[in-house]
Order: C-alpha cells, then structure tokens, then sequence
C-alpha cells in the first residue's frame, strides 16, 4: 500500500472509495510488524482499531464521519485509553489496564480517529534518549545505532517510519520536540493549559502537557484542535476558546513577524557547528521574507536544566508517591508486610532514573532544604517567566535550535546523567514558562540525521506558531 503523508490525503482516497479504513489500519498493523525491531510499539490494539475502522468505514458510507476520519494514530504509553494496557514504559505498572480514557483519547474518537497501539517511552517520561525504557530502547528509524530521542522515543520513531500517521506524545521538558528534531518530523508542545491533562500518567504535573507528532504542521494543526479545549476534569485548562487552527492555516496570509533570537543560545558552547550554520541560514532567509528577525540577550541559559530539574524532580516525588504496590500493578513477591510491599515493590519496579529523580525531589522539598532548593527554584522560574514574557512585548517568536546537536549513538551520554540532562537545554525553558513551542525539520546533518528548529509563541497563540511552522 502507498504511504500516506497527511490526513488529507488518506481523507482524499477514503472519500473517492480508493481506500478504506479497514484496509488502511491492517496496512499499518502489517508495518509495525515489519518493523517490530524498532520497538517502538509496545502493544497493537489490533481488534479495538480495526472495529473502529470498520465504525468509520461505514460512517464515511453514511457521510456522518468525524474531522479525523482515518487518521491511523498511536498513543504514547502514558495516555489512558479505557480497558486498554497503559504502563508508562515502568515494569511498576505492568499488566494494569486504564479504567478510563484521557480525555484526549475521547476527543480522538469522537472524531474518528482509529487508535492502532500504545508506543514506547522513557520510564514515567523521564529520559532524553528512550534509554529508560523498562521495555527496551527504541532505534531511530534513520540509523538504528541511534537514539530516537526522548522520551516520546517511540512516538517520533512510529510517525518517521511510517508506522502509523501521527501520535501524541507529553512533554515535560521536551520530550515531544527534541524526538521530533531527532527523527525528523513534527512536534508541538501546546500551551500549558491548553489541552487537558486527565488520562495522562503524571511526571511533573505543572510542566506536562499532550500534544501531536506528525509529518507536517497541518496534521499537528489539526489534530491539536480536537484536542484543545475546557475540560471539567482538568481545572487547570484554560477556557478559552479553540481557534479551528487547521482552517486558519489554510486561510493564513502570509503575516510579517517579529522574530528574537537568543543570542546566548545560538553562540552557545555546545551548539553542533552544523546546526549552528543552519540557524544563521534560516534566520536570513527569514528577513529576506520580509520578517525582522533580531538578537536579545538572555543571561539565564545556565539556569534553565538546574530549575527544570529540581522543580519537576519535586513535582515527580508526589506524583509517584501513589505507586506503591497496593492500588497499581507490581507487587514485589518478596513482600511479607505493609512496609516492605511499599519498599519492595519500589524498589523492584520503578528503574534508575525514576528513583534518582524521587530521591532528588523528595531531597529538595525535605524541611532543612525546601528554601535553599525547591522555594529558590520556584522564585527563578518566575523571573524567566517574566524575562521571557518581556520578549514577548516586543517579538512574536523566539527562535532556538530545538536541540544542541543530532541524535547520538545508544550508549554515549549512558552514565553521566548531567550530559543527558543537557539535552534538555532549548526545550525546558517553553515548560517552565508555559509558553506554545514546536519543532519542525530544519535540515539534515552530514552524519546524516535529522534535526529540528524551534520556535516559542505567546501563550495560546498556538495559530501563528503553525503559520510560521508551515512557512518555513
Ligand atoms: N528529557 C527531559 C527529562 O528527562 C524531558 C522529559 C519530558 O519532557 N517528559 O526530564
């Protein structure tokens, strides 16, 4: 069967009856198959979505088919879809299947997507590399001796290798965009409080949002205003309404932007020299377009991955307080009473880093340091949200390189958790802010791998994020 490269074009072949829905899901489920060395799936949903496909199938006969007829996608393996497996790539939650669905996940199939899987991940989403995964690395489609990125690893890999058409991921710190830079395709991590966070397994909950991987900016536009919107079960989205982001896309006239540049992260030490070309690059070929593109000054890059990580690691403390071998999945067997469930079953099933990152959180909310760590942290967190906010009085964007360099090879940032951490360093500023920020295919490295852009909006100025994304 051909490979699809948008929603439109899939919709294009269903509505002329070149295609069905069904034929389509078992073409993808035939795909994962091939390419099951790529671990990027960690279960099919074989029956659940070839139902749905057939349901769509007949809805397209009968003309009642929702916006998202056909589109084949798949579920990072933190987002709960009812009566199916969710795990969050932690060997603490095998075997535990979601009582409910994320209200993403009820967006999806009110508008008829078909969810073919649930995808591989870093543990609890904590990982840079896909390396944290209790259930195995996944191998960047490009080059298998690379890493796919992280964590939504197996998100970006499944939309590069053409496993299904889009898949959402979350992203803490950038875990939808750096993946996406690493294997060449699409991410947004929306503004925070724009898409509802219920159903999706918490690692940082002031931090963490849902959002679309996928090969180009009108399916993330698209996708994203399904999504998008109030929910009575999350009071931390926002009520504004949803633009129809993928009408407007279409519509958009071609604005003249005001575009910042951080100087600090584009002269950055450990920026690769190609990327750094290809940043310069872009951004002339930008003010030839008639946009103003300009330098600003931002002294804190240091500041970022040190309050990323005490913050979240806090955040992560609480939220993993609740697997404890009573209400969810791993029970050690070497239990004998209440305390060494609790102790053992933690022990046993949460990986490396997962207890790296509770012990640092609970260390930094601990009485004798909370002020000298977690209340400090907080306080720098608001001056980077002002200083970025103060951008935004005069910019449109901040444009960065998504990530410092390419994908790198399994095994090369392995015991140095400091080095992986700063993978992280263009991406976590968008989370501790809050602001909308994408990643988009900027070019392809002399080793031969994909790397990404990223531009940062206003906060639910998530339309002229996907206008400039799409320009370019
Ligand atoms: N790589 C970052 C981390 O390890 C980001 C993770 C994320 O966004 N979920 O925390």
């Amino acid at each position: 069967m051909k490979t699809y490269s948008s929603i439109s074009e899939v919709q294009s072949d269903l509505y002329n009856n070149r295609l069905s829905c069904v034929e389509l899901t078992k073409s993808y489920i035939s795909r994962i198959h091939e390419n099951k060395k790529l671990n990027a799936f960690l279960e099919v949903f074989e029956q659940s979505a070839l139902e749905k496909a057939k349901e769509v199938d007949e809805k397209i006969k009968n003309k009642t088919a929702g916006k998202l007829a056909g589109l084949v996608i798949g579920l990072k393996d933190n987002i709960c879809y009812k009566s199916h497996k969710v795990s969050a790539s932690s060997k603490i939650l095998d075997n535990f299947e979601s009582l409910y669905s994320a209200t993403v996940v009820e967006r999806l199939l009110v508008e008829d997507a078909i969810i073919i899987g649930r995808l591989n991940c870093d543990e609890f989403a904590m990982g840079s590399s896909n390396e944290n995964s209790s259930k195995g690395n996944v191998l960047n489609p490009h080059n298998t001796e690379y890493v796919p990125g992280g964590s939504s690893g197996g998100s970006a890999a499944a939309v590069a290798a053409d496993l299904c058409l889009a898949t959402l991921g979350t992203d803490t710190g950038g875990s939808i965009r750096q993946p996406a830079s690493f294997c060449g395709v699409v991410g947004l991590k929306p503004s925070y409080g724009r898409v509802s966070r219920y159903g999706a397994i918490a690692y940082a909950s002031s931090f963490d949002q849902i959002g679309p991987l996928t090969k180009n900016v009108d399916d993330a536009a698209l996708i994203t205003e399904i999504i998008a919107g109030n929910d009575e079960f999350d009071s931390t989205v926002s009520s504004k309404p949803v633009p129809e982001y993928s009408k407007e896309l279409k519509s958009a006239d071609k604005k003249k932007y005001k575009i910042a540049y951080l100087k600090d992260c584009v002269e950055a030490n450990g920026l690769d020299s190609e990327i750094k070309k290809n940043i310069y690059q872009l951004i002339d070929k930008l003010k030839s377009e008639g946009h103003v593109v300009e330098p600003v000054d931002f002294p804190y890059l240091d500041y970022l991955v040190p309050t990323y990580y005490v913050l979240t690691t806090a955040e992560a403390s609480s939220n993993l307080a609740r697997f404890d071998g009573i209400n969810f999945g791993y029970r050690s067997p070497n239990a004998f009473d209440l305390e060494s469930t609790y102790k053992k079953s933690r022990t046993e099933g949460f990986g490396k880093e997962v207890k790296r990152r509770i012990m640092l959180g609970t260390f930094v909310l601990s009485a004798g340091y909370y002020d000298a760590y977690y209340s400090k942290a907080q306080r720098v967190r608001r001056l980077l949200q002002n200083k970025v906010n103060e951008i935004f009085t005069d910019y449109d964007f901040i444009l960065s390189p998504t990530t410092p360099g390419t994908a790198f090879k399994f095994g090369q940032k392995g015991t140095d958790p400091i080095a992986m951490y700063l993978e992280d360093i263009f991406t976590v500023l968008a989370n501790i802010t809050g602001h909308p920020a994408i990643s988009v295919p900027a070019g392809v490295h002399s080793n031969k791998m994909p790397f990404g852009v990223q531009f940062t909006a206003k906060p639910f100025a998530e339309s002229d994020l996907f206008a400039i994304a799409k320009s370019i």
